[in-house]
């Protein structure tokens, strides 16, 4: 797909701060030491943390692992820190790996052969394990059974071993690309909200405490609303103002220090950065507002469509900037005034543009 002549497409080459994606080895080691550790250091998610404290406290009565939980929703809401806070509250180890790291079943028995009764295993990226290795899962989830192939060739033969018990936390930004079967043998399975501006503003007073930061109480408030409802956008945030506020303010968080600190980002009063900007200002100046299908945007702004559907329009559809319709993407009134563009209203052709119900249902190959 081309672009159409005329539009801006290029993105500035820089990290992207307001994506929920992991940024690497420091911002991990960061992240860990602010990671809770267990379930009342845990803020926000409170249905999905009632369910969970049930099944812990259930499962520890019974003195059985806790039922397999699938954790779904857009990257850093907390989904590996949830695996690590129930597997503390259960007291076991985890042992974490991610779907496209496992590429053989091989791979995947010689983790389960190693594990201790009642351990976690944390596989991220669930939604990528290749269809080899979950047909090895599937028996070692409902029976704790795995089948191990021994000799090779006309000598090969197949024995079935006997694992510990253990609990499976999957994690995927993709619920829409799970098969069926892989879905339907786990006990728990939980979508993760966008936090309030008010949980991450708690989240980061915790933060700013524990890493001695002086700071005013709005400066953060000013943060929690700038962070896109994702709780590792907002330590983000906080480590990028933190070092402003150490260079042009002596270290002190106030509500202009974070602004600035903010505007110098390119981040505006939405939390939204240039790429969610050029996200909207193509669908609305190149696709007259739509609807766009995703790889259609995807080609004009030289993104991958990975990109887009699990880390800009989560959030877009999520504050009603864009709607799904089952013809594609449609930029909202709210876009066209965000952006300050004359808004024009679609055709009236009857349920055209009538939103899906389901926001993260979200295979692409129907978008
Ligand atoms: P995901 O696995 O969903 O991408 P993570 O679990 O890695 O997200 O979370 C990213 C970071 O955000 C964590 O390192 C942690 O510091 C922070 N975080 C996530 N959830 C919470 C929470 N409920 N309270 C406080 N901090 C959180």
């Amino acid at each position: 797909m081309i672009s159409p002549p005329g539009v801006k497409t290029l993105l500035m080459a820089r990290e992207r701060i307001v994506s929920g994606e992991s940024g690497g080895e420091e911002e991990n080691r960061f992240n860990f030491a602010l990671r809770p550790k267990n379930f009342s250091q845990y803020i926000g998610q409170e249905t999905l943390l009632r369910r969970l404290k049930i099944a812990v406290s259930a499962a520890k009565g019974r003195k059985e692992p806790v039922e397999h939980v699938l954790l779904h929703g857009p990257p850093g809401l907390g989904k590996t820190t949830l695996a690590h806070v129930i597997a503390n509250e259960m007291g076991a180890q985890v042992h974490a790996s991610n779907g496209p790291a496992l590429t053989k079943g091989a791979d995947l028995v010689g983790i389960l052969t190693k594990l201790s009764p009642g351990d976690v295993l944390f596989i991220d990226e669930i939604h990528r394990l290749p269809a080899i290795v979950e047909e090895y899962l599937y028996p070692a989830m409902e029976d704790f059974k795995v089948d191990i192939t021994l000799d090779a060739g006309m000598h090969a033969r197949t024995i079935t071993m006997q694992i510990p018990p253990f609990t499976l936390i999957g994690a995927t930004t993709r619920i829409g690309l799970l098969t069926g079967p892989m879905r339907s043998r786990f006990g728990i399975a939980n979508h993760l909200e966008f936090y309030t501006p008010e949980a991450l503003h708690e989240i980061l007073r915790h933060n700013a405490k524990l890493l001695e930061i002086d700071y005013e109480d709005s400066a953060l408030g000013e943060l929690a609303r700038r962070s896109r409802g994702t709780p590792r956008i907002a330590n983000r945030l906080l480590r990028r103002v933190r070092d402003y506020a150490a260079v042009e303010a002596k270290g002190k968080l106030t509500p202009s220090v974070t602004q600035a600190a903010l505007n110098l980002e390119g981040i505006d009063d939405r939390g939204l950065d240039e790429q969610d900007r050029a996200y909207l200002r193509t669908l609305i100046k190149v696709y007259e507002g739509g609807p766009a299908g995703v790889e259609a945007i995807a080609a004009s702004l030289g993104e991958e469509i990975d990109t887009l559907v699990d880390v800009v329009e989560p959030y877009q559809l999520q504050t009603g900037l864009v709607m799904r319709t089952r013809q594609g993407r449609r930029a909202t009134k709210i876009a066209y005034e965000h952006l300050h563009i004359e808004y024009v209203p679609p055709p009236a052709t009857g349920d055209d543009f009538s939103p899906q119900p389901e926001l993260f249902t979200d295979e692409t190959e129907n978008s």
